[in-house]
């Protein structure tokens, strides 16, 4: 009798442990749930003008669109309430989120690839694009946190730490290499992009830049130019391609309205010798002096006032050269570091993966950069670019899709509340794991002991 008694004791304790570790893998799973979004696009209902929708509208993929003709508007129905929308456009106007009693302004900064939203979750919104709108796909989201790589971009910065100038869309991962990881996406630094070029005759490479650029930590919407993207393979020839007062003009106006403390360019060689890449680096010469000239684009100075550069490097310059260093982990990529960055960004530009790569050694070493104009000294340390840069304390700018917020000071506390609701939420998520399994061995232990006490009694 007294061994059956023992073993059914020993039975239960089993049983026990097994329902503890059970709760404990229950409870960490559902949260680990509740903190993803549930992309919704297999479930949602999809009207277009009270029709059914066409499927290239929520295919998940590019190269399928729609072109509205008209103005036109999109239903989506779901039994999953819906807390978010991302749409990637080929082109985008003003557009109008409609839920509840809410109508949504959207578009305003013509981002291709826009995440919106809602307020609060609902099961039916509605979508009404203008005439001309053209729509790659539109993914639908339940409450929690979105995939990586939904691109949440904020509207180019008021005043940058940092503008890097690349000629085409890959050039910032080919020759910029670890600058947006290391600068943008581990220190934080405003870091603007702005190209001297577009590529909307090979509309895949506008998405392939966005994806890059968001990948390795850039926040901000890039500047794109109207400027076509021409081949060249010389500076003379590269001149008559384009209009180059125009050019200057475009480059001048970027150094007044984004005032970076650092400027980075093309090798004025033109890199493997792209005429336009050297089109490029021979106007910013020309550029960082006029920025500053008060009677150069006089109409401009109204709008952004003259800028003086402090520090402008170009890319390969064989003066007061400095070499990133790029092969150290970054925590704020789990540890890769700034080169595996720059190649993992330069390899979302599938289309031109088979023609160049990322090197940081060789002839186009993308660590190797030169100072070619200070206002602050040269640098001694040779590996930073903010060297003798003393950024001032800026006022905080509210990168909200609602314009008016960006004014309201109001607005701006409380997204700063949400930011410190978000970092503790994360914080509690991540002790919840660790709280849980000590709590579940101190029960095991305190039962052990428990029925040890029971067994002692019975002996005795
Ligand atoms: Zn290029």
């Amino acid at each position: 009798m007294g061994i059956k008694m023992e073993r059914l004791k020993r039975l239960g304790l089993t049983i026990m442990i097994l329902s503890l570790f059970c709760m404990i893998n229950f409870f960490t799973s559902v949260f680990a749930e509740e903190e993803k979004a549930q992309l919704l696009n297999e479930s949602v209902q999809v009207s277009l003008d009270e029709k059914a929708a066409p499927t290239s509208i929520i295919d998940n993929k590019l190269a399928t669109k729609y072109i509205f003709e008209t103005e036109q508007t999109i239903k989506v129905n779901s039994n999953t309430p819906i807390k978010s929308i991302y749409i990637l456009f080929q082109h985008t106007n003003n557009w109008i989120l409609l839920y509840d009693k809410q109508i949504t302004s959207c578009g305003l900064y013509g981002f291709l690839h826009e995440y919106v939203e809602l307020t609060y979750e609902q099961n039916t919104v509605e979508m009404k694009f203008p005439k001309d709108t053209v729509i790659c796909d539109i993914q639908i989201y339940s409450k929690g946190e979105v995939r990586s790589t939904v691109e949440k971009w904020q509207p180019p910065y008021e005043d940058a730490d940092m503008l890097l100038l690349p000629t085409h869309a890959d050039d910032e991962h080919i020759f910029f290499g670890g600058i947006m990881p290391y600068y943008a996406g581990q220190l934080n630094k405003k870091v603007q992009v702005a190209y001297l070029t577009n590529h909307k005759g090979e509309w895949y490479r506008e998405h392939e830049l966005l994806e890059g650029l968001w990948h390795v930590g850039i926040k901000a919407y890039p500047v794109i130019s109207e400027f076509k993207d021409l081949y060249s393979e010389s500076l003379d020839h590269a001149k008559k391609l384009y209009n180059n007062d125009e050019m200057l003009a475009y480059q001048v106006g970027l150094l007044r309205r984004f005032r970076p403390e650092v400027v980075i360019g093309h090798d004025l060689n033109g890199e493997y010798g792209h005429g336009v890449h050297m089109l490029n680096a021979h106007l910013l010469i020309q550029a960082i002096t006029l920025s500053n000239d008060s009677t150069y684009m006089p109409e401009s100075i109204k709008k952004y006032e003259t800028f003086d550069v402090p520090k402008t490097y170009l890319h390969l310059y064989d003066k007061n050269q400095i070499t990133m260093k790029i092969d150290e982990p970054l925590t704020s990529f789990h540890n890769k570091t700034a080169y595996e960055m720059a190649k993992e960004g330069f390899a979302k530009h599938k289309s031109q993966t088979k023609y160049f790569k990322v090197e940081d050694k060789g002839k186009y070493d993308c660590r190797k950069f030169g100072l070619y104009r200070s206002t602050v000294g040269l640098d001694k340390s040779g590996n930073d670019f903010f060297e003798n840069i003393k950024i001032e304390e800026k006022p905080v700018v509210n990168f909200n899709k609602e314009k008016t917020e960006s004014s309201n000071p109001v607005t701006s506390s409380t997204t700063q509340v949400k930011k410190e609701a978000k970092a503790q939420e994360s914080l509690l998520r991540t002790i919840r794991g660790p709280i849980c399994v000590i709590l579940g061995i101190v029960i095991i232990l305190f039962t052990l002991k428990l029925s040890a006490r029971k067994r002692n009694r019975l002996n005795r």
